[in-house]
């Protein structure tokens, strides 16, 4: 194994790699400490040429592979248990940047934020977005498959990848990062890595998409009674304005612990049973606001919802989001908890609630559950605490967790809209995706990775 590394360190120099325990410390723990790892070796190749012998010299060596982007993954799949762990975060070029096209090509290691930025500095959005986009990368985010709040109108991050530039798993490289809207040459490839979670290859570069920059945005919170009338107001305000680009709920108890739990954040609402947050965009001023109070207006008169605020600047759209954005910071502190991250088809959001909500009563008496997220696409953050007067090792969490699953997948739903599978949940998927789906992943699994060298112990 020695010579191994002694090869590995060669081959990528001084800067590449790390074996200090004290270096390799930052990336063996997972921001919030669930999980905590062990690697032998820390290579940090900063060219495709090099990942790919990094993963060449591993596969004949048989020794495993975990590659981790910017580590914020939130189910583990990043984090080694003796295996290498390849970072990508040195290839962190954007290579090219095509206004024609609405594309840029950017390297697995670029920050979210910087490919954000890099497309509006091109007068170009591109529309990924989400809490995390200071430090997670393009190859995490493909990787999982990202999500976040704009899903609603742009897609998940499979829907943004033109092509894909991967290191397989015995160091070839697929050299797919076409630009192209449309490539009918058989199997899209590309997808099978998107939200593989570092199973079958390493991604080292993506072709994204870029879309029009919007010229006007406005952000609103409005009261609504039950999820039922939010599904009511997010079909009129879609049909009305055409410029839903993010429709969030937070349920009554999510806003109260961030009031109670995190400093300076008021309650903007007080009283209301549940907040759409609602974030509009457009490419122009014109009519834009007039269409929104207008179907605001409507809403309100058909009972969809009750008070309405506008952000009337930035900083109010800033405060309305914060509270949005905290929620998981807020309810942390409350004791035992169990989180969930399903979707379900956006008609079955109201019987999901319902249901659930129900389920967790008579399942443990006095539970309290913080329901928030991005209900414009189906998926609910969907978190049950222990009752206040509960001792914490009297939860029953892991019995709770296997109903929220029964009632999302009885609604024909999920049990994970965006965060993935990695170490956490997965007893959890071969317990409830069909048994034939499984079947083909393990096929895939086997077809691209037969000696199990990439990230062996995720997913499957
Ligand atoms: C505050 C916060 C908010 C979040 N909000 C959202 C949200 O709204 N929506 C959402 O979808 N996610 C969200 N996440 C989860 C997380 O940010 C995403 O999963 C993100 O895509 C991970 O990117 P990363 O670069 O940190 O990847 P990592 O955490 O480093 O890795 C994630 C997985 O991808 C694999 N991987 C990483 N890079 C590569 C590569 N180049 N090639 C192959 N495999 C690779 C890893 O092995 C691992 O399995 C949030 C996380 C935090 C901390």
């Amino acid at each position: 194994m020695t010579e191994l590394y002694e090869r590995l360190a060669t081959r990528l120099g001084p800067k590449g790699y790390a074996t200090d325990a004290a270096d390799i410390a930052p990336y063996l723990k997972e921001w919030r400490g669930a999980f905590a790892g062990s690697t032998p070796f820390l290579a940090m190749p900063s060219s495709t040429e090099e990942t790919a012998e990094v993963v060449r010299l591993c596969a004949e060596a048989g020794v495993a592979i975990t590659p981790q982007g910017g580590n914020t993954g939130l189910v583990g799949g990043q984090i080694p248990e003796g295996e290498v762990l390849v970072s990508l975060k040195r290839m962190n070029r954007i290579r090219s940047l095509d206004a024609a096209n609405d594309s840029l090509i950017a390297e697995a290691g670029v920050v979210l934020a910087n490919v954000q930025r890099a497309a509006a500095d091109s007068d170009r959005l591109f529309p990924l977005s989400l809490a995390s986009e200071g430090s997670a990368t393009i190859g995490g985010l493909i990787s999982t498959n990202a999500g976040g709040v704009h899903v609603l109108r742009y897609g998940m991050m499979r829907d943004l990848v033109l092509g894909l530039e991967v290191v397989l798993a015995d160091g070839r490289v697929m050299p797919g990062l076409k630009a192209l809207r449309k490539d009918n040459t058989g199997y899209d490839l590309k997808q099978l890595f998107i939200g593989a979670e570092g199973t079958l290859g390493i991604v080292t570069a993506a072709s994204l998409k870029l879309f029009p920059r919007p010229r006007a945005h406005l952000v609103a919170l409005a009261a609504v009674s039950d999820a039922a009338h939010a599904l009511d107001l997010l079909h009129r305000l879609k049909a009305a304005t055409g410029a839903v680009a993010a429709f969030e709920i937070m349920n009554r108890l999510s806003v109260d612990l961030v009031v109670k739990n995190v400093a300076d954040r008021r309650d903007p609402m007080p009283g209301a049973p549940m907040m759409a947050l609602v974030e509009f965009e457009a490419a122009s001023e014109i009519g834009f606001r007039d269409a929104i109070e207008s179907a605001f207006t409507k809403a309100a008169e058909a009972g969809e919802c009750e008070n309405v605020l506008i952000a009337e600047n930035a900083g109010q759209a800033r405060d309305f989001w914060r509270i949005r954005e905290d929620i998981s910071a807020g309810h942390r502190p409350e004791g035992a908890q169990v989180n969930h991250d399903v979707s379900v088809p956006v008609s079955q959001t109201p019987p999901f609630l319902d249901r659930a909500n129900a389920a967790m009563e008579r399942a443990c008496p006095g539970v309290r559950i913080v329901a928030f997220g991005h209900k414009g696409d189906g998926n609910f953050h969907y978190s049950v605490m222990q009752p206040e007067a509960m001792s914490a090792d009297r939860f029953p969490g892991a019995a709770l967790t296997q109903t929220v699953y029964e009632v999302a997948t009885q609604l024909g739903g999920s049990i994970s809209a965006e965060h993935g599978i990695g170490v956490a949940r997965k007893s959890d998927l071969i317990r409830f995706k069909d048994a034939e789906s499984i079947t083909l992943m393990r096929a895939v699994k086997h077809a691209l990775d037969p000696n199990n060298v990439m990230n062996p112990r995720v997913l499957l």
